[in-house]
């Protein structure tokens, strides 16, 4: 589908001088005439990015809530999307803020009908988001879960009919769709980085294939995370050598909303995720094919270190709170045996090219073991090479997984996404700090960049109250926001630190009643879990993710319970950065808990007409060291109590 623009031009015309007359006209005169504020910081702010489309350069967008950021980039992604007829890109932290974007009474569908647009926007959700049948095919024939068997029912015909035609191909297999299943159950059942797709035999009518066919074809603007469009750019060389096509198609732009939390996408998605059953599944088929001793013998012996290791991992291996990620010590005997499976995966893939060549296996078993036995003799040597890679363990009931994520990635970002001359435009409420944006820009590996800050135009000091609570004792806290939900008769947000913390709130609720639903994050679909909390106006929603992106205008939110302040977890990611910096409190961990404290109290005001108050907790210690750094990042003083 192509999309005219929304304003004559002719060949004569310069597209910019067009583009900006029509957003003059947008901003002065259509929005105010359809009841929006006419916003000076509007007209500044589509100035600034403008440029940036003109350069095809990099701008930091610095803008509180309510200054309508997102109209203004949407407006210049959307009509450029359209002149250079490729579509725009909208990167967001994560899928909830994928789905605020383009929910019902959402900033797209406003700016459709203020300007009487039809925007082609589809999503590029993250693969974990997706069904996997040939997962949930095999369970559902093995459990009577009634969560399970239901999502099975739920799968259309075609996909268990191999003769279907591909006309009754219809998109299917979204988490959205199977609201009802909760977290831990939707891991049984979605896609996970041991699937194979790409010998898979449901590949053709995979949800997840046929969803990522339908957003491909976009015109205006496709929408994915942080972490999706980072793998893109991963994995974009290697797809096209594989004669794939890259996840993501050519974009005329790409915004990075809540672009602060990008780094973060980039070091995740360059991670080295090694399950401890693969690289056993792996070898034993090769073990089954007709091939030499002194190959053999090599396979033996690297399976054998293989489990010893992993079992050495699992036993020394610490978990921490507010993270799923284990701490792993690098202790000796780890890191010889390590060292030792290295150069024994570098002779088994010299053996494998005299295997081939004598054509004692495959091409297409060589080409997988290769592929899989570089993967993971490269990621062994970042762990091996100190001060290079973050390692950590993650295990669930059935799963294991070793994983190693590079500690830079400026050099990268710079090479594979910010040479592209094209514009990016940085969006976010905390992108500097006191206007300086050079640490997110280094951290990102960008030299040359504009960048500007807008205030939030809201009047805090009447819409918003600043509460504060300085207690040890975690049961006298659990009392105080009893009262607190009480008093305000629900209406509320509870925000924590961790799952580990919501779930000792979640105990002590055991034994209380309440007048209004108790929702917890985690026990149904992230949106659904949102929707439900805007329909049941007393409902309170519990919650250790939903610091940043919850856009909940109006009665639903009158006050945001801050239960801990949000400091990082203690996980190797942190620990990391920490070792990394020379005072790691200022650096790492002051920075990370203001910006995800300033996030959190941005929640509770999200129009001019909404009011509410704010309780933060603190314990003695933090008041000593940090009243004053967090008091200078707060709209209002907090009044202690
Ligand atoms: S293609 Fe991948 S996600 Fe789809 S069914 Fe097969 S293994 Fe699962």
């Amino acid at each position: 589908m192509t999309q005219s623009l929304p304003f004559e031009i002719t060949k004569e015309d310069s597209f910019f001088e067009k583009l900006g007359d029509y957003i003059g006209d947008v901003f002065y005169d259509i929005l105010p005439e359809h009841g929006y504020e006419l916003r000076d910081e509007q007209i500044f702010m589509a100035f600034q990015i403008e440029q940036a489309f003109k350069n095809k350069s990099v701008v930091f967008a610095e803008a509180g809530v309510g200054t309508g950021k997102t109209f203004v980039y949407l407006l210049y992604a959307i009509c450029y999307a359209r002149y250079t007829r490729k579509p725009a890109i909208i990167s967001c932290a994560d899928e909830t803020l994928i789905e605020q974007l383009v929910k019902e009474g959402g900033d797209i569908e406003k700016l459709e009908k203020a300007l009487g647009l039809t925007v082609d926007v589809r999503l590029a959700k993250a693969r974990e988001q997706y069904v996997c049948v040939k997962k949930l095919d095999y369970l559902a024939h093995r459990t009577d879960d009634e969560d399970i068997l239901s999502v099975h029912d739920e799968i259309p015909e075609f996909v268990y009919e191999p003769a279907a035609s591909m006309k009754s191909f219809e998109r299917y297999g979204d988490r959205k769709e199977y609201p009802w299943v909760p977290n831990e159950k939707w891991e049984k059942i979605a896609w996970d980085p041991l699937q194979q797709c790409s010998t898979c035999d449901w590949r053709h009518r995979c949800g997840q294939t046929l969803n990522r066919e339908y957003y491909r074809h976009a015109s205006d603007l496709i929408i994915c995370s942080h972490d999706f469009y980072m793998e893109h750019i991963w994995t974009k060389e290697s797809r096209k050598r594989e004669g794939q096509l890259p996840l993501l198609p050519e974009a005329s732009t790409v915004v990075f909303d809540e672009g602060h939390l990008l780094e973060f996408a980039a070091q995740k998605g360059l991670t080295y995720r090694f399950h401890s059953e693969t690289l056993s599944s792996i070898l034993t088929g090769y073990m089954d094919q007709d091939v030499r001793e002194e190959s053999l013998t090599l396979v033996e012996d690297i399976l054998e270190l293989h489990d010893e290791w992993f079992a050495h991992l699992s036993k020394t291996s610490k978990a921490v709170e507010g993270s799923v990620r284990k701490d792993v010590p690098r202790t000796e005997p780890m890191l010889t045996t390590a060292k030792t499976i290295a150069e024994k995966v570098d002779a088994l893939l010299e053996q494998l090219v005299f295997d081939s060549e004598l054509y004692v296996m495959e091409d297409y078993h060589v080409k997988i073991m290769e592929e899989y036995l570089e993967f993971f003799a490269y990621g062994l040597r970042t762990l091996l090479q100190d001060g290079q890679g973050i390692h950590w363990l993650e295990e669930t009931e059935t799963q294991t997984s070793l994983v190693i994520m590079p500690r830079l990635v400026e050099d990268i970002l710079r090479k594979e996404v910010f040479s592209q001359k094209i514009p990016f435009v940085f969006s976010s409420a905390t992108l500097s700090q006191a206007g300086d944006f050079s640490y997110t820009a280094s951290s990102l590996g960008i030299q040359k960049y504009a960048s500007f800050s807008v205030n939030s135009p809201f009047d805090y000091e009447t819409q918003m109250k600043m509460n504060g609570t300085v207690t040890e004792n975690e049961s006298d806290k659990w009392e105080a926001m009893g009262n607190a939900l009480n008093e305000n008769n629900g209406h509320s947000l509870l925000l924590f630190s961790s799952l580990e913390e919501m779930n000792r709130f979640r105990d002590w609720t055991a034994n209380q009643s309440w007048t209004f639903e108790m929702i917890y994050e985690g026990d149904r679909e992230i949106s659904e879990t949102v929707k439900q909390f805007q329909r049941d106006e007393s409902a309170v929603l519990c919650s250790y993710h939903l610091w940043e992106g919850l856009d909940v205008p109006g009665e639903s939110l009158t006050q945001v319970l801050i239960s801990s302040l949000p400091f990082p977890p203690n996980d190797p990611v942190f620990q990391a950065k920490r070792s990394h910096a020379m005072d790691p409190v200022t650096e790492v961990d002051l920075p990370y808990m203001l910006l995800r404290l300033r996030q959190g109290i941005g929640r509770l005001i999200r129009s001019s007409e909404d009011k509410g108050s704010v309780r933060i907790w603190m314990t003695n210690d933090q008041m000593t060291k940090y009243e004053k750094q967090v008091q200078d990042v707060l709209p209002l003083p907090i009044n202690w109590t």
